[in-house]
Order: structure tokens, then C-alpha cells, then sequence
């Protein structure tokens, strides 16, 4: 059998391989495209994609047979025609859906090429099939098979191209040179598929009247070009988008993870101690809270369980450092950071890995101690922690010696979950009543104490506005010559229901509340307007009063007193100064400033309390004091432990060489006084010779009346001798 001899048209050939390399590159796009997250775009694209592709892979393939022609004239049936186009956009449906799936595994690809070379050959063969050819094409089968090998083949390199190209860093020379080699696939299934085809001599076409001609073939080729770049156009579109909302995504999510860490940090700072990093109040009140609940609910499951073990309970402490408040006002507040932080760490170290150790205030801490068995071992914990505070703490190099108040409470032992806290605390407030360094276990008749604390500073506050506060004066005796060498201010308070409340009592309050220096800046005018009165009643002496830390650090201190000596025409020797030892010790610098200054107008300084700090004994010469007034806990000694007739002698000893005057506190009786002259001591204090008494008393007193309750010591000797 003879065949037509085919012509091909050369440029209507690479029009067609340009349609499917452009098809090729539209395709590589909208893989990703349909690759999107949301699915409903995805579906869209994924539908317009297929609709665009197959277009484009069929109009290849139509202009590819428009390029073909016959020395007979050729014309396609419409309705064939339409059966091909639709199976060109089946096999774009079928490479796009499998290219844009995430998890792409090899049986994806075998099906999908398989998919898509069937949908080829009925593209192809369809497309053929509209040429209505009498008699028909005869076909060559090695040639039919080879073009649909061919197609499964290209497909199969189409869909990992289109796999690897949306994951593969984009870029268009890359999609280029892909999308020629998926066009000149493309072409070469379609070149094969026209290779098996023969067209018997003597053939016609009886479909010649359908679909033919040059025009139809400009038009298939620009109307598929236009659909092809209207889709890249608009996935180009969408991938810039896409991009931006993705980096807009991206810097939402760094705001967002920004936002996060701040909350965190912001949550850390709610719920920690920055200088310890132990919990603060917030959240160990968290934790206390969740312990009750699980101690109730184990002592609720264990009554429904016959014979059950009573479950374990759990200790709230209260610890307070005990002369912690002298390290950070007298060495400064960098070594009191230092003394916290090392108490925290003995605290963390002394407790159960699930102990909550937490920070609550200056020097307070709490500690949460659960699966106790009950009080004995809550106390035995408390005793271990006292323990452990009571060693030397190392600042700079300096042994600091604080201790600890432990107050003890035991849940469900000693109240309800609000009361665990306020006392334990009225439990410490107990320890440190008995001399601290120890702890105390709560007791019922504890709980009025620590509301009697903020009873006494709302009490003070008024009492100050009130002018409930009144000065006494003790006089400080000559040990030689038996004269008044001056008196000491010391501050009363008349409670009117009350009564005498303590300075030792309330000073500490207004300390803490903020009120010793209203209270001190009184006492000075005080005590100079007291001065002028006895001066104008021809009685001339010299008044100490108290100074409190706080009142050092006042940048007008210094003024104030100059001040108040100017306005009731005063020397400033008539004043003196007591400022405690471990104040005096510490904080070189504002010491050193308010120490000058007061030297400078004349005012001199007595170191009050001497041997409760711990200062070394050769510091003292650091300071312009005139005076050194040893504790009355020695003086108190002194006929009983030889310890403490040692310390005083040497004291004295020391105190002279170095130039300055002792005055012993708190001398009580005629031994205590015979010892202190055999000492050389230079001046007394103390009950035995007067006590603190109102202005009105003690001139009285020393007009020879004894004021009730006075000591049987008669000053009226002296009256002359007040020193001038
Ligand atoms: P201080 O300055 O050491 O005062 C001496 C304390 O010892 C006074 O206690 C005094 O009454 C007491 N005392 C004197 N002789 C004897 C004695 O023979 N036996 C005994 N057992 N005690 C004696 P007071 O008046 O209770 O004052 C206690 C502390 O309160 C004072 O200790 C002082 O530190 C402080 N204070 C008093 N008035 C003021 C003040 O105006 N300002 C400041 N900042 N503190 C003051
Ligand atoms: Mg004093
Ligand atoms: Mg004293």
C-alpha cells in the first residue's frame, strides 16, 4: 500500500513547540499555585490552572496538526476536536493535582504519568480521529506504542520537574530552560503519535468542510497564548502576594514570638525576687494555695478510705533576718544585696528540692515545706535553717554576722490557708521578741501581735499630730567628781489608753513607716527650745539626743541643727550627738559628710551602744567622735562575768588612748559604779543615779527633790557644778 506523502510547515512546528514550552512554563508556576495552604484558592486555581495548562498542551497540539498537511484538503470535526481539548485539560487537571501535592511519593507520579499518557493518547488519538479520513489512517503500532511509552515517560519526568521546580529556589532562567524540555516532551509524544499515522494514496477527507484553514490556527495559538499569559500573569500576581502576606505573616510571628518572650519576661518579674530570683509573695501564694488544695484533697480520700494513714502535712516559715537592718544602712545597700542573695542560697540549699523558697520583703523570706509529718518535724526543719543563717556571712572580704527570727506554722494545724502567712509571721515576730536567732512555733495568743504593729503605726501617726510625744531627760554623771556632766533626750510616748509605750517599741515603727524624720527633726528643736528655757532659768547643760541612721542620710541634717541652735541662742558644745555603733561604722561616705559638718559648727559626736556591732576597735580612730558609751549589757555583767570586766577595761583603756571619753550606760548599782571609777571610766548612766524624768523633774531634781521612783542618789551637791 502506498501513503500521501505529509508536509510539515516548519514555522507552524515551532509555533507549536513554543505553545507547549509556554504551556510548560505557565504549568511550573501554578503547581505552586495550587500548592497553597488555603483550599479553596487552591481549588480554584487548581481548576483554572487545568482549564488554562490543558489548553495550552492541546492548542500545541492542534496548531502541531494545522502544521501537517496533505496533498489533499484536511479539515477536523468539531465535536472530536472538543474531545480533545477536554482530555488536554484532564491531563493538566491530573499534572497539576499531582505536582502540587506535599506529600508527592513515587506511586503518585507512576499513576499521575499514567493518568496523564492515557489522557495524552485520547487527546492525541481524539484529535487524529477528527480528521474523517475514507479510507482510514492506517497505523503503524510500533510507532503508537512508542508514542504512548514516550508519553508516559514525559509525563512521569513532567510531574517531578513540576515536584522539584515548586520546592527548588525560584528563579526564572530555571523555569525557562525547564519549561523548554517539558515543551519539547510535550511535542515529541505528539511528533510520534503523528509518525504512526499513515494516510493511504487515494484517501479523502470527509471532514474536510469542519474545522481547517491557516486563520483557525492563528487563532487557536493566540487565544491559548492569551488564556496562558493572563494565567501567569495573575499567578504571578498571586505569588507576590502571597509573598507578602507570608512576610507579613513571618513579621507577625516575630512580633508575636517578641510579644511572647515580653510576656514572659514580664511574668517573671511578676512572680520573682530580681535580686534573689526566688518567688515573690505572688506566687508563693500560688503554691501555698495549691498545697492546701492537695493536702484537702488527700485528707478527704484518706476519711473515705477505711484505715488509711493520715496523709502528709506541710509548714509555712516565716524567716526574718535578725540585725540585718545595720549591715544595709551601715555597710551599704551593695553588701545587704550580697547578705540576701547568700541567705536565699542557704535557704534553697537547706529545703527539699520541692520546697518553695520565695522573697517577700526586705529581709523576709517564706519557705513552703510540704510532706511533713507534722510539727516536730516543721521545727526540727526551722531549727536547721537557724542554724545555717547563724554562720558568718563573707561580704567584701568583711565577716557579717546576721541570724534569723523563724516563725512556724503547720497546715492544717494552725488555721485556714489565709492565715497560714500572717502567723507565721506573728510566729517570727514572737521568736525575735526572745531574742532572735531562734523560732517560734505559732500559738493563738500570738495573732494579736502583728495586728497590734499596725495598730501602733496608724497610733504613732496621730500621736505625732497629736503631740503625744514627749522628751525625758537622764542625767549622765561625772564619775570623778560626782558632777552632772549632761542629759540624755530619750523620747516617751503617753498612749492615752495604752500608756508609756517604748521608744524600743516604736522607734523601730516609725523607721520602717517613714516617720523618724518628722519625729527626729522634732526632737532637735525640741531639745534646743529645752536648752533656752533652763538657760533662762540659770540652769546651763548639755543635751544628747538619739540620731537615727535615716536622719543621717538627710542632706540637711547638718543645717537643721545649726539652724536650731541660731534660732535659741545656743553654743553647739551644749549639744551632743548619740549616733549607734553600727551606724557608725558604716557607710563611710554619708557618715563622713554629716560627721564634718556637725564637727565643723561644733556639735560633738558619742558612739552610743558600744559593743553590740561588730566593728573592730581600731576603726574607731576613723572617727571624730568625742565620746564612746558602752552598752548597758556589760555594764550589766560587769560585777558577775569576768568577760565582760575584761571588755570594759580594755574598752576604757583603749577609748583614752585613742582620746576619747566612756560613758557607761545603764549603771544600776553602787558596785557597778565603784567598779566603772576604779576604771577610770569617765562618765555614767543609769537608774542608780536618775532615771529618764520629764524637764520639770529634773529640775526639780536637781534642786534636790527627789522625783518618785528616783534612785536614792542625791545630785543636789552638784547643782553648782554643772559644767559651763
Ligand atoms: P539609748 O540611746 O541607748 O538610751 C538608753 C536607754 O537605756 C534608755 O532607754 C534608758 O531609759 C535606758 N536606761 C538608762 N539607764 C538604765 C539602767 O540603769 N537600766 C536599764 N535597764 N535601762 C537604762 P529608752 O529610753 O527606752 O530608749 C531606748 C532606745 O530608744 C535608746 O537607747 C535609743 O536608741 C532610742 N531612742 C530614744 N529616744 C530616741 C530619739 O529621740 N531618737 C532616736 N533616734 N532614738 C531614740
Ligand atoms: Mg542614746
Ligand atoms: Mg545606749
Amino acid at each position: 500500500m502506498t501513503f500521501l506523502t505529509p508536509t510539515y510547515d516548519l514555522r507552524v512546528v515551532a509555533a507549536s513547540f513554543f505553545i507547549a514550552s509556554f504551556a510548560s512554563f505557565v504549568a511550573l508556576d501554578l503547581a505552586s499555585r495550587v500548592a497553597t495552604r488555603d483550599r479553596r484558592v487552591a481549588r480554584r486555581w487548581w481548576a483554572s490552572g487545568a482549564l488554562a495548562m490543558g489548553t495550552g498542551i492541546w492548542s500545541m497540539h492542534f496548531v502541531g496538526m494545522l502544521a501537517f498537511t496533505l496533498p489533499i484538503p484536511l479539515g477536523y470535526m468539531a465535536a472530536m476536536t472538543f474531545v480533545s481539548w477536554l482530555a488536554g485539560v484532564a491531563v493538566a487537571a491530573v499534572a497539576l493535582g499531582v505536582a502540587s501535592r506535599r506529600d508527592m511519593h513515587w506511586m503518585h507520579v507512576a499513576a499521575g504519568a499514567l493518568a496523564m499518557a492515557v489522557g495524552i493518547g485520547v487527546m492525541h488519538y481524539a484529535g487524529m480521529a477528527a480528521l474523517d479520513m475514507a479510507p482510514g489512517i492506517v497505523w503503524n503500532r510500533r510507532l503508537v506504542l512508542a508514542s504512548v511509552a514516550v508519553a508516559l515517560v514525559a509525563s512521569g519526568v513532567a510531574l517531578g520537574v513540576m515536584h522539584w521546580f515548586r520546592r527548588a529556589e525560584r528563579r526564572r532562567g530555571l523555569q525557562l530552560a525547564a519549561a523548554l524540555v517539558l515543551g519539547a516532551a510535550l511535542c515529541s509524544i505528539h511528533w510520534t503519535g503523528m509518525f504512526a499515522a499513515d494516510f493511504p494514496q487515494g484517501a479523502v477527507c470527509l471532514s474536510a468542510g469542519g474545522l481547517h484553514g491557516d486563520s483557525l490556527g492563528l487563532l487557536v495559538s493566540v487565544s491559548s497564548m492569551l488564556v496562558l499569559t493572563l494565567t501567569l500573569y495573575t499567578s504571578a500576581v498571586d505569588a507576590r502576594m502571597e509573598g507578602r502576606t507570608m512576610r507579613m505573616a513571618a513579621s507577625l510571628k516575630t512580633a508575636n514570638d517578641e510579644l511572647q518572650a515580653a510576656n514572659e519576661a514580664l511574668r517573671q518579674r511578676a512572680l520573682t525576687d530580681p535580686l534573689t530570683g526566688l518567688p515573690n509573695r505572688v506566687l508563693f501564694e500560688d503554691r501555698l494555695a495549691q498545697a492546701c488544695k492537695r493536702r484537702d484533697r488527700a485528707a478527704a480520700s484518706a476519711g473515705r478510705a477505711a484505715g488509711a494513714r493520715e496523709p502528709p502535712r506541710f509548714a509555712v516559715l516565716f524567716v526574718d533576718l535578725d540585725g540585718f537592718k545595720p549591715v544595709n544602712d551601715v555597710l551599704g545597700h551593695a553588701a545587704g544585696d550580697q547578705v540576701l542573695q547568700e541567705a536565699a542560697r542557704r535557704l534553697r540549699v537547706a529545703g527539699r528540692d520541692n520546697d518553695t523558697v520565695a522573697r517577700i520583703g526586705g529581709d523576709e523570706f517564706l519557705l513552703l515545706a510540704e510532706g511533713l509529718g507534722g510539727v516536730a518535724d516543721a521545727t526540727a526543719l526551722a531549727e536547721r535553717l537557724v542554724k545555717r543563717l547563724s554562720r558568718a556571712f563573707e561580704v567584701d572580704g568583711r565577716r557579717v554576722h546576721v541570724s534569723a527570727s523563724i516563725g512556724v506554722v503547720v497546715y492544717p494545724d494552725h488555721g485556714q490557708r489565709e492565715q497560714l502567712v500572717t502567723r507565721a509571721d506573728a510566729a517570727m515576730y514572737a521568736a525575735k521578741r526572745a531574742g532572735g536567732n531562734t523560732r517560734a512555733v505559732f500559738e493563738p495568743r500570738m495573732d494579736e501581735a502583728g495586728a497590734e504593729r499596725l495598730n501602733l503605726h496608724s497610733e504613732l501617726r496621730m500621736a505625732i499630730e497629736r503631740r503625744e510625744l514627749k522628751l525625758h531627760y537622764q542625767p549622765k554623771i561625772d564619775s570623778t567628781t560626782g558632777q552632772i556632766r549632761g542629759v540624755e533626750a530619750l523620747l516617751r510616748w503617753q498612749h492615752p489608753e495604752r500608756g508609756n509605750v517604748s521608744p524600743v517599741v516604736f522607734i523601730p515603727i516609725a523607721e520602717r513607716f517613714g516617720l523618724i524624720n518628722e519625729i527626729g527633726n522634732w526632737v532637735i528643736d525640741e531639745v534646743c527650745r529645752q536648752l533656752h528655757e533652763w538657760a533662762d532659768e540659770g540652769m546651763r547643760t548639755r543635751v544628747a539626743i538619739n540620731l537615727s541612721v535615716h536622719q543621717l542620710r538627710q542632706d540637711d541634717l547638718v543645717a537643721r541643727i545649726e539652724a536650731a541652735l541660731r534660732r535659741h541662742a545656743l553654743d553647739p558644745s551644749q549639744l551632743l550627738c548619740e549616733v549607734t555603733e553600727s551606724v557608725a561604722m558604716g557607710d563611710p561616705d554619708t557618715l563622713q559628710r554629716v560627721f564634718d559638718g556637725l564637727a565643723r559648727i561644733g556639735v560633738f559626736i558619742s558612739i552610743d551602744d558600744f559593743g553590740t556591732g561588730y566593728s573592730c576597735l581600731i576603726n574607731l580612730r576613723q572617727l571624730p567622735a568625742a565620746q564612746l558609751k558602752i552598752d548597758r549589757s556589760f555594764i550589766n555583767d560587769i560585777e558577775t562575768s569576768k568577760d565582760a570586766l575584761a571588755i570594759v577595761s580594755a574598752v576604757v583603756n583603749l577609748a583614752h588612748a585613742l582620746g576619747l571619753k566612756v560613758v557607761a550606760e545603764g549603771v544600776e548599782t553602787a558596785g557597778q559604779r565603784d567598779i566603772l571609777i576604779g576604771m577610770n571610766c569617765d562618765e555614767m548612766q543609769g537608774f542608780y543615779f536618775a532615771r529618764p524624768m520629764a524637764a520639770d523633774s529634773l529640775h526639780d531634781w536637781f534642786l534636790g527633790n527627789k522625783p518618785d521612783g528616783a534612785a536614792d542618789f542625791s545630785p543636789s551637791a552638784m547643782l553648782e557644778h554643772i559644767p559651763t
